[in-house]
C-alpha cells in the first residue's frame, strides 16, 4: 500500500477493459469508493475487491489510459451533491451539468473534468424555520428553513444524514450553499450544517413509514387516467419495440403530469432523443401555472454515446435527487428512458468479469437491481413528518417489442401499471400505441375512492361500460373477419361503431396538437359521456331503425370535433353536442314512424 501526500491509496492499474479497469496495491480501500483512475483522473467506483486487488468500474471513456498509471481512491461512496440550484440542471450520469461541461471543453464531455454539480458561488435568500428555538433537539431530515429556489418551488434545507444534535445557532440570510447556516452540538461536538448536503446514491434513503398510495398522478393522457391510472408514489413499466412510443410516453408525463417536480432520466438512448428534450422543454410553460416547466425539472443524460457504466450512475443519480426532494414533502415523478440500456450496461460489465451469465447472458442480479431501483417510489411518511411521493416510469425496450425477455420480465414482476405499447396499432398511427386490451393497473383498489370523492361514480361507470364495449368489439372483429360484416345482427353493428368511436376520438391522442396533447380528468370524463350517451340512443333506436341509418347519422360527426375542442369551450360544446345528438335520433325515429 502507498499513501501519496494526502493520505488517500494509491494503486497502480493492471488492465483495461472496456468500462473495467483492474488496479493493484489497492489494500486499504472501500467497496463502492470512488477513484480517480489514470493519470487523467477518470472518475470510477470499486465494484469488486480481492485483497489489494480492485476492479473498477469507470464511468468516463477508459481509451487513452494504460496499465501502470495510478489509481487513487477518494473514501468516499458515489455520491450527489444536494442544495439550492439543482433544479431545471441538466446533467450527466454523474452529476455533471452539461451546459457547463460543453462551454469549457468544447466538447460534449471531455475526461476527468471536475466540475462542481451546484453553483457555489450564487448566494440564496435561506429563510430560517421560525419554530426552531436554540437548544431545540434535532436530528436527519429535520427541516432547518428553505430557499425560494424557483417560482414554483421552495427548497426546504433539512438536517443532512447522520446528524443530531441539540441546536445552537441558526441564522436566516443570503448565504452560498457551503456557508454554514446552522451549528449544532452533539455532546462535545460542534457541527456547521451548510445548505449542500451530500447522499450516497446506492442506498436507498431513509423515512418513516410507506404509506399506501391512494391518489392518481394525473397525467392528462386519456387512456392512462382513465384506463390504466398510475398512483403518486406507484411504478409503471412502459415497455415496446422501437417506434412503438416509449419516448414520447415519457415526455408526454414529464410535461404535463401532475407531479411537482419531474426528474427526466434520458438513459442510454440515441442522443438526438435528448437533444429534442433539452432544446424543448426549455420553451414549455406549465399549464397550470403559467411558469416555465423547467423549473420543476431536472434532467440527467447519458446517451447512448456516453460510456455505458455511466448509465447505472444516470439511474442512481436521478432517483437520490428524487428522495431528496420526496423528503421535502413533494410529490416527484421519475421518467427513466430506457432501463433496458441500463441491463444491457450491466450485461457488459458483468461479461468482463466473467461472471456466470443467467438469463440471455444478463447477470443473475439483474432482477434483484431492477428491484431495488423501482422500491425506492413509494408514498412515505418522511422522517420530518410530511408526506412525500415518488412515482417512478420506466421504459424498456424489448428487442423486437418480444416482452418474454429478462428486463421485461423482471420489471413487470415489480411494477403495478402495465402499459402495453403495440407495434401493430403505431404502424398503424394509433398514438398512444397502448393496448387497451393488454394493459393494466393494478392500483384500480387504491384509486377508487379518490376518483368516486373527485370526479364521481358515473366516471367510473363509464370507463366500465367503455372497457366492455372495446372488448366485445375486438370479439366481433374477429367474427368479422371469419364472416363479414353483414353476417351481425344491427345491434351488434352498433357496438363495433361505437368501439370506432371511442378509440378514434377517445383513446388516440395526439402530442403534438397543442389542444389534444393533454386533457383534463374533467374533459376525459365529458368527452367519453357524450360518446356513451350516443351509445344509449343508438341502442334505443337500433330496435326501430337500421344500423345503416344510424351510422349515417350527422350529428355523429360532432364527437370527432371533441379531441379539437379546448379546455375552455368544452362544458358548452357538450352540452350543445348531446342536445344535437338527442335531435338527431329524435327525427330519425320521427321519420320512420
Ligand atoms: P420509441 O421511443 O418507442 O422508439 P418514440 O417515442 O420515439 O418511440 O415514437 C416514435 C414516433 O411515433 C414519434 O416520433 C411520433 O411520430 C410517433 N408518436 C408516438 N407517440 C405519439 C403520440 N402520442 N402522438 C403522436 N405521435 C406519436
Ligand atoms: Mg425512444
Amino acid at each position: 500500500m502507498k499513501i501519496n501526500h494526502r493520505g488517500v491509496i494509491l494503486g497502480i492499474i493492471e488492465k483495461v477493459s472496456g468500462p473495467i479497469v483492474i488496479a493493484n496495491k489497492m489494500l486499504g480501500a472501500k467497496m463502492y469508493d470512488v477513484v480517480k483512475v489514470g493519470d487523467s483522473s477518470l472518475i470510477g467506483e470499486i465494484i469488486q475487491l480481492n485483497e489489494d486487488k480492485a476492479i473498477i468500474q469507470v464511468y468516463e471513456d477508459t481509451a487513452g489510459i494504460r496499465p501502470g498509471e495510478k489509481v487513487e481512491t477518494t473514501e468516499h461512496p458515489l455520491s450527489v451533491n444536494l442544495g439550492p440550484g439543482l433544479i431545471a440542471n441538466i446533467y450527466d450520469g454523474i452529476q455533471r451539468p452539461l451546459e457547463k461541461i460543453e462551454k469549457e471543453s468544447g466538447v460534449y464531455i471531455s475526461k476527468g473534468i471536475s466540475i462542481n454539480s451546484l453553483d457555489l458561488k450564487k448566494k440564496w435568500d435561506f429563510i430560517a424555520n421560525k419554530d426552531l428555538k436554540r437548544n431545540a433537539e434535532v436530528k436527519e431530515g429535520d427541516v432547518l428553513g428553505y430557499v425560494q429556489e424557483t417560482d414554483i418551488i421552495k427548497h426546504y434545507i433539512m438536517v443532512p444524514p447522520g446528524v443530531k444534535g441539540k441546536l445552537d445557532e441558526l441564522k436566516s440570510g443570503k448565504m452560498t450553499i457551503t456557508q454554514t447556516v446552522a451549528t449544532v452540538k452533539d455532546g462535545s461536538k460542534k457541527i456547521e450544517i451548510p445548505m449542500m448536503q451530500m447522499r450516497a446514491v446506492r442506498k436507498a434513503g431513509k423515512y418513516k413509514n410507506k404509506l399506501m398510495v391512494d391518489e392518481p398522478l394525473i397525467t392528462g393522457q386519456r387512456v392512462i387516467d382513465t384506463f390504466f391510472p398510475i398512483a403518486k408514489g406507484g411504478t409503471a413499466a412502459v415497455p415496446g419495440a422501437f417506434g412503438t412510443g416509449k419516448t414520447v410516453i415519457q415526455h408526454q408525463l414529464a410535461k404535463w403530469s401532475d407531479a411537482q417536480i419531474i426528474i427526466y432520466i434520458g438513459c442510454g438512448e440515441r442522443g438526438n432523443e435528448m437533444t429534442e428534450v433539452l432544446t424543448e422543454f426549455p420553451e414549455l410553460k406549465d399549464p397550470k401555472t403559467g411558469k416555465p416547466l423547467m423549473e420543476r425539472t431536472i434532467l440527467i443524460a447519458n446517451t447512448s454515446n456516453m460510456p455505458v457504466a455511466a448509465r447505472e450512475a444516470s439511474i442512481y443519480t436521478g432517483i437520490t435527487i428524487a428522495e431528496y426532494f420526496r423528503d421535502m414533502g413533494y410529490d416527484i415523478a421519475v421518467m427513466a428512458d430506457s432501463t433496458s440500456r441500463w441491463a444491457e450496461a450491466m450485461r457488459e460489465v458483468s461479461a468482463r468479469l466473467e461472471e456466470m451469465p443467467g438469463e440471455e447472458g444478463y447477470p443473475a442480479y439483474l432482477p434483484k437491481r431492477l428491484a431495488e431501483f423501482y422500491e425506492r417510489g413509494g408514498k412515505v411518511e418522511t422522517l420530518n413528518g410530511k408526506q412525500g411521493s415518488i412515482t417512478i416510469i420506466g421504459a424498456v425496450s424489448p428487442p423486437g417489442g418480444d416482452i418474454s425477455e429478462p428486463v421485461s420480465q423482471g420489471t413487470l414482476r415489480i411494477t403495478k401499471t402495465f402499459w402495453a405499447l403495440d407495434a401493430a396499432l403505431a404502424s398503424s398511427r394509433h398514438f398512444p400505441s397502448i393496448n387497451w386490451l393488454s394493459s393494466y393497473s393494478l392500483y384500480d383498489g387504491n384509486l377508487k375512492n379518490w376518483y368516486l370523492k373527485n370526479i364521481g361514480k358515473e366516471f367510473i361507470e363509464n370507463r366500465d361500460q367503455a372497457m366492455k364495449i372495446l372488448q366485445r368489439e375486438a370479439e366481433l372483429k374477429n367474427i368479422v373477419q371469419l364472416v363479414g360484416a353483414d353476417a351481425l345482427p344491427d345491434s351488434e353493428r352498433i357496438i363495433l361503431e361505437v368501439g370506432r368511436m371511442i378509440r378514434e376520438n377517445f383513446l388516440f391522442q395526439s402530442a403534438y396538437d397543442n389542444i389534444d396533447t393533454f386533457s383534463s380528468l374533467k374533459k376525459q370524463y365529458m368527452m367519453l359521456d357524450l360518446i356513451l350517451h350516443f351509445n344509449m340512443l343508438a341502442e334505443k333506436a337500433v330496435k326501430e331503425v337500421s344500423a345503416e341509418k344510424i351510422m349515417q347519422l350527422d350529428a355523429k360527426k360532432e364527437i370527432s370535433r371533441m379531441r379539437e375542442t379546448s379546455e375552455k369551450d368544452f362544458t358548452a360544446f357538450a352540452e350543445n353536442t348531446k342536445k344535437r345528438i338527442e335531435k338527431a335520433f329524435s327525427d330519425l325515429l320521427k321519420a320512420n314512424q
